[in-house]
C-alpha cells in the first residue's frame, strides 16, 4: 500500500541542516530521506511527513476496561485502533508486531476521522481510543479524529507511553478526555536500559494532566518480574503518585508475559500483583487495581470512605455495579473519583474487530 503523505508538525530546521523532531523527547534530528525512531516520521526534503496519518493497524470494540480504565463510564463499549511504529523501544513489548512494525503493508485499515467516529457512533460506542501502539507517534491524526468524535458526543481515550514534548503535549491532550498512561517502572534505569526512554518527562506528563487539564488519568504499571516489582521502587513509585498526583488517581498493576525480546523473564505471578497493590494501598493510594489476571477482590473499586464494594469486576467484565449515577457511594454518600453515568449494562468480555474504510 502506498504511503500517505500527511505534512507533520512539532519540528525545527537546526543550522547544520538537518530537522530536528519536537513531538517527543527523542528528538530525533534528521537528514533528508531519513526516518525517526519510531519510524513513522520521515523528513522527506524540508518537511516531516506523518506516512502512518489515516491508516490504521485494524479497528476493534473493546470493553473500557480493557484499556484500562475503571473509572471512565464503567462498561462502556470503546471503538479502539493504532498504526504502526513506537517511539519507545521496550525490550518487554507486549505489542511488538504493531509497535515495531516496519511494514507499511500492516497498516491495512484506511480510514479518515469522519469515518471512524462516524462507526463509533454507529457501534454505540461511549469513546474511540487511540492503543496498540503509541498516538504521540501519530500525534496529528488522533487529533483530527478527536476532533470528529467530539463533534458527534463521542469521548476520546489516549493508552501512551506519556512520552511527548512540551507544545505537543498542550495541543494532544487538549482533544483527550481521558488517559491511560503507562509508568513503565520508576527508576531512570530501567526507562533507560530497557525503554529507550527517560523517567523524568513522563512524570512531567502525569502532573501536567493532573493540575493542568481536565482529562481523567489513569495509571498502568506492568510489572516485570525481577526488573521493576521490588517492594522498594513499588512503594516509591505509589508515595510519588499521593505525593504529586493525589490519592485519587487509580493505578493498575498488571501481569508481563514473555514476549519479544525478553522471553527468558517467566509471566508475573498473581502474588506479586497482590503484593504490589498492598503496598498501595497502605501508601494511602485510594484505587489500586491488579490486571490481567482473574483477582475479584483487585479488580473491584471499593469505597475509599466505608470501603463498601461498589463495582465488582472480574477481569474485564463487570459482576455488579452498585455505584450511583453521580459517581457515589449509595451507602455513605462519598464521591468517587473519575467520569460516571448511569450505569444501563455493560459491554462484557468481548473483543469484536470491525472494518472501516478500504
Ligand atoms: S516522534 Fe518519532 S521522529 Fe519524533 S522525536 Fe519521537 S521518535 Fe523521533
Amino acid at each position: 500500500m502506498k504511503e500517505a503523505l500527511y505534512p507533520g508538525r512539532y519540528w525545527h530546521l537546526l543550522h547544520d541542516g538537518r530537522m530536528q523532531c519536537d513531538l517527543c523527547p527523542r528528538n530525533c534530528r534528521l537528514h533528508a530521506g531519513q526516518r525517526g525512531a519510531c519510524f513513522v516520521r520521515q523528513r522527506i526534503d524540508d518537511q516531516m511527513i506523518l506516512t502512518a496519518y489515516g491508516r490504521s493497524s485494524g479497528f476493534c470494540i473493546d470493553p473500557i476496561e480493557k484499556k484500562p480504565l475503571n473509572h471512565f463510564y464503567p462498561g462502556s463499549s470503546v471503538l479502539s485502533f493504532g498504526t504502526a511504529g513506537c517511539n519507545l523501544a521496550c525490550k518487554f513489548c507486549q505489542n511488538w508486531d504493531i509497535s515495531k512494525s516496519r511494514e507499511m503493508d500492516k497498516l491495512a485499515a484506511a480510514a479518515t476521522p469522519d469515518a471512524i467516529a462516524n462507526a463509533a457512533t454507529a457501534y454505540g460506542c461511549k469513546s474511540v481510543a487511540f492503543t496498540y501502539n503509541d498516538p504521540v507517534i501519530f500525534a496529528e491524526y488522533a487529533m483530527d479524529v478527536a476532533d470528529a468524535c467530539h463533534a458527534r458526543g463521542i469521548k476520546t481515550v489516549a493508552v501512551t507511553a506519556g512520552y511527548i514534548g512540551e507544545e505537543a503535549r498542550r495541543d494532544f491532550y487538549a482533544k483527550m478526555d481521558a488517559a491511560n498512561v503507562d509508568l513503565k517502572a520508576f527508576t531512570d534505569d530501567f526507562y533507560f536500559n530497557l525503554t529507550g526512554a527517560r523517567l523524568q518527562p513522563v512524570l512531567e506528563t502525569l502532573k501536567y494532566l493532573k493540575h493542568e487539564t481536565g482529562v481523567w488519568l489513569e495509571i498502568t504499571t506492568l510489572l516485570i518480574p525481577g526488573r521493576n516489582d521490588s517492594k522498594d521502587e513499588i512503594r516509591a513509585e505509589s508515595r510519588w503518585i499521593a505525593k504529586e498526583l493525589g490519592n485519587d488517581v487509580p493505578l493498575h498493576f498488571t501481569a508481563f508475559h514473555p514476549d519479544y525480546k525478553m522471553t527468558d523473564v517467566p509471566p508475573t505471578p498473581p502474588s506479586t500483583l497482590a503484593r504490589a497493590r498492598k503496598i498501595a494501598l497502605a501508601e494511602g493510594l485510594q484505587y489500586v487495581y491488579t490486571g490481567n489476571v482473574h483477582d475479584i477482590d483487585g479488580a473491584t473499586t471499593y469505597c475509599p470512605t466505608c470501603h463498601a464494594p461498589l463495582i465488582v469486576r472480574d477481569w474485564h467484565e463487570i459482576e455488579s455495579c452498585r455505584l450511583t449515577q453521580e459517581g457515589t457511594c449509595p451507602d455513605c454518600h462519598a464521591s468517587i473519583a473519575g467520569r460516571f453515568e448511569q450505569f444501563s449494562g455493560q459491554f462484557g468480555r468481548r473483543r469484536i474487530p470491525i472494518r472501516i474504510g478500504g
